[in-house]
């Protein structure tokens, strides 16, 4: 059976839409991740785990969407950073274009944190139509499932365990000669309780938040593992829950 939107004609897509009223989408970034990752590391990502997760629960997967709220890494070559209304909007109307042939729960799996307030905010819209939206981030997942896998140091932007997932699903453009470990920096004015406008440059000069270089493919193969089961298990759960019972009202 065919999961992929793309691939499925206008006609399994309607037979798709008669029996079920679910769909995931993967949104990602394009934004660098250090020297050793491609540019494309958070889609690249949220897209594996969404096709697998599709295929493994027979739920609708869209093709995912690459650009994301990214402007903090622009110092970078090659990021692409799109506004966070932009990119609300851009993912609000692909769940509405969904929604009119009858798709209402929508599963988006987010492979870049600096998404998600955006996303957040499109999902609390789509509820006043009546669409429910969940948000799926895998690092969230893999922290709470496997607290001891990675240190702290190795869980941030471009370190340890992005790279070992890259490793495991993408060997092939990732180059290890090149990772490195940076302490990122604290900013001269930095004091408790004080939030500052701060891009990447100001932290690290490699892109790498903390360290690098003991990413492995074994640990990124169960990385991807836990986080694919725990998310089918979501997928599972939306699917069988009725809609009044996920978009509550008080009866009268
Ligand atoms: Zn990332």
């Amino acid at each position: 059976m065919k999961v992929m939107l793309h691939e499925m004609s206008w006609t399994e897509a309607k037979e798709y839409s008669i029996k079920s009223n679910i769909a995931i989408i993967p949104v990602g970034a394009n934004e660098q991740h250090g020297p050793q990752n491609p540019l494309g590391t958070d889609h690249l990502i949220a897209r594996a785990i969404a096709e697998e997760t599709a295929k493994r629960t027979g739920v609708l997967c869209l093709q995912v969407i690459p650009f994301g709220v990214s402007s903090h890494h622009k110092q970078f070559w090659g990021t692409i950073y799109i506004s966070p209304e932009t990119f609300k909007d851009y993912v609000k109307e692909v769940c509405l274009a969904l929604n009119y042939y009858g798709i209402r729960k929508v599963v988006i799996v987010n492979g870049h944190g600096g998404n998600l307030y955006a996303l957040i905010e499109m999902a609390r819209e789509l509820r006043e139509q009546e669409i429910f939206v969940s948000i799926f981030q895998w690092w969230s997942a893999a922290n709470k499932l496997l607290p001891d896998l990675f240190k702290p140091e190795e869980r941030r932007h471009a370190a340890a365990e992005e790279t070992s997932l890259n490793l495991a699903l993408y060997p092939h453009i990732v180059d290890m000669d090149k990772a490195v470990d940076e302490e990122p920096r604290r900013h001269i004015v930095q004091a408790e309780g004080i939030t500052l406008p701060l891009d990447t440059v100001d932290y690290t000069s490699s892109g790498v938040f903390g360290k690098s270089t003991t990413a492995s493919a074994e640990k990124g193969k169960k990385v991807f593992e836990v986080v694919v089961k725990e998310l089918v298990k979501h997928v599972n759960l939306l699917k069988e829950a009725k809609i009044e019972d996920l978009l509550q009202k008080l009866k009268v």
